[in-house]
Parts: C-alpha cells; sequence; structure tokens
C-alpha cells in the first residue's frame, strides 16, 4: 500500500498494509490479514493487489530465482486467499514484460501466452502470467469479478530510485543526481536505442480506480497511452530538467534488454476515450523535485556514498 503504485490510493476509503506487516510470500500471513479485516467497520468492496517484488533489467537478470518465487508466492496467496474471505472483486498488477519476445506488434490484451517471454526476464514475466491464469480460472470457476490490469514501465513519487536493481528513470534520476553533485560523468547502461513506454503512477491510480469499479472483463486491460520513446530522449529530458552540464558515457557492457514493447491502449481508449495521460516531461520534472527534495529518504538512496559511487 506504500510503493509506486500503492501510495497513490488515500483516503479513508482505503484500509493499506506494507510488506512490514504482512510478509505475502507466506500463506498463514495472507490469511490472518483478510481474517483481520472482517473486523474493520467498513465493509471490504474489493482488493487492488500491487504487492511484487519488481525491478528494472538489472534487478531482473540478477535475483531470478527470487523474482519467480516471490511472485507466483505473492499472487497465489492474495487471489486464493481473498477467494477464501469472500471478496467479490480484485484487480492483479501484470506488466508489459509478460508479453512474448518475438510477437506480432503491437501488443494487445490477446497476445500475453503467445511464447516465451524475454530472456532477461523470464522468471518475473511466467509468474505474473500465472496471476493471469490464475484470475481467468477463478472467474470461471467461482464466478468473482477479479481481473488484471497491463501497465507499461510505471514511474513517480515514491518509486525505488536503487541505482543497480530499479527501473530505467528513477535509476537514471539518481544517477544524474549524483553525478551532477559529485561533479563525475554520468553513465548510462546500453545503446539507448531501445523504446520504451512510460506512465505516470497518478495515472494509474485513477485508471485503477476505474477498473475495480467499472472492468469485468477475462481478459486483461493494457493502461497506456501508446507513445514509445528511446531511452537517449529519455535521457536528454533528465539532464535538462536537472541541469546536468557534465559528461554523459554510454556503458555497451549494460544490458539493453527487450527492444521495444509497444502496446496497443485500443481497449482503455474505448472505454475512457477522453482520459487526459500526464505528458513525460511535465511527470518527470515532478518526480526530480520530489526526487531532489526527500533524498535523504527516498527508497534507494540509504547510505549512498555519492562521492565514492563508481
Ligand atoms: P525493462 O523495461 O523491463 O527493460 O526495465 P528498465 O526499466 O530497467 O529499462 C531498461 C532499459 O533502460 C534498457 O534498455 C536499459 O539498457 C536502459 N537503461 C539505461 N540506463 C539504465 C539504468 O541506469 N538502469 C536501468 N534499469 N536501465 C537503464
Amino acid at each position: 500500500g506504500y510503493g509506486l503504485v500503492g501510495s497513490q490510493f488515500t483516503g479513508d476509503d482505503y484500509i493499506k498494509y506494507s510488506s512490514k506487516t504482512y510478509d505475502l510470500r507466506e500463506t498463514n500471513r495472507v490469511d490472518s490479514m483478510f481474517k483481520k479485516l472482517r473486523y474493520e467497520p467498513m465493509q471490504l468492496d474489493g482488493v487492488i493487489h500491487t504487492a511484487a517484488k519488481v525491478g528494472g533489467v538489472g534487478g531482473n537478470m540478477k535475483y531470478k530465482g527470487e523474482f519467480f518465487y516471490d511472485n507466483v508466492m505473492i499472487n497465489t496467496n492474495v487471489i486464493e486467499s481473498a477467494r477464501k474471505h469472500n471478496v467479490k472483486n480484485l484487480v492483479c498488477f501484470l506488466s508489459t514484460c509478460v508479453f512474448p519476445d518475438d510477437v506480432e506488434y503491437p501488443l494487445t490484451e490477446k497476445k500475453i501466452h503467445l511464447g516465451p517471454p524475454h530472456f532477461s526476464n523470464y522468471p518475473y514475466a511466467y509468474a505474473k502470467r500465472m496471476a493471469d491464469i490464475q484470475i481467468r480460472a477463478y472467474r470461471e470457476q467461482y464466478g468473482l469479478n477479479y481481473k488484471s490490469v497491463i501497465p507499461t514501465n510505471i514511474y513517480g513519487l515514491n518509486d525505488n530510485f536503487d541505482i543497480e536493481n530499479g527501473h530505467v528513470l528513477p535509476s537514471l534520476i539518481h544517477k544524474c543526481y549524483i553525478a551532477r553533485e559529485a561533479k563525475r560523468p554520468l553513465t548510462i547502461w546500453g545503446s539507448g536505442t531501445p523504446l520504451r513506454e512510460f506512465i505516470n503512477s497518478k495515472d494509474i491510480g485513477k485508471l485503477t480506480e476505474w477498473v475495480l469499479e467499472n472492468y469485468n472483463e477475462d481478459e486483461p486491460i493494457i493502461l497506456s497511452n501508446s507513445e514509445e520513446i528511446s531511452i537517449k530522449e529519455v535521457v536528454e529530458m533528465i539532464i535538462e530538467i536537472m541541469n546536468f552540464k557534465g559528461e554523459v558515457k554510454w556503458d555497451s557492457d549494460k544490458p539493453d534488454g527487450q527492444h521495444r514493447k509497444p502496446s496497443d491502449n485500443t481497449k482503455i481508449k474505448h472505454y475512457l476515450p477522453d482520459f487526459k495521460f500526464t505528458p513525460l516531461y511535465e511527470g518527470l520534472k515532478e518526480t526530480i523535485t520530489w526526487f531532489e527534495n526527500n533524498y535523504e529518504s527516498v527508497r534507494g538512496t540509504k547510505c549512498m556514498d555519492i562521492y565514492n559511487y563508481n
């Protein structure tokens, strides 16, 4: 409830937990959590399941076993325990990583299982694909309104800004900060040619609330503005916003990951034709301001000796 996505859900309508209170990999802990919810004065209308072990291309390649095990356990436990405790409505988070590597573009909700995922994140991808299967199966057997969303690369406040394991935008913001403050070169991974689609966590918050209340289909729904941008262009934006004047280096020993994963947002556009996605530049500016103002307490910055970081 307090991570990049969970922090979007605020106010008296929500009861939230963090992984510190309930380790969702433990079936008993998940059951205790749902049992405790029965004694809350408010009625439980639904569950927004945002918990996951996530990371960027670095984290996904380094912790393959953990990314598989943690996500399989978390999803299996949460979805099953929600069912056991009579939760009728649930939203689960997938990712555009779930899609096959070799598939005809653009990616639509129908193409999730049409081939193996990219080698850089297959444990995460298969774990999330199993959540899609669990949800479809539970809909069919138990008639529950459980569904999944497929966001593209989410960024925003309360992200994990860890340089080695975080996603590209928070990692780049953190690295650019260090490079600027310590007057060192900024090193970017890969070639800069891969294309990504980014979505602001605030947009994800609004769209997810809509999905919880209004969406009821077997198939997941892609959440994206479907605008691709290259890593190189994103680096240029960050450098400009952060007023970095130093040298930029490209480290070709680091992975490029999947070249692109262009999504088809026809479905969400059909339901919400007037939805205004936050422009990337605007969202980046806000995220960077927040990051700089909260550097000491931001996730992924603790114990960072910026003058000795390589
Ligand atoms: P992905 O979308 O699942 O591949 O995950 P990321 O959010 O980690 O994005 C990875 C893309 O950004 C790859 O093309 C990387 O080469 C590129 N990239 C450039 N610099 C960095 C960096 O410092 N960290 C990360 N995670 N990716 C970077």
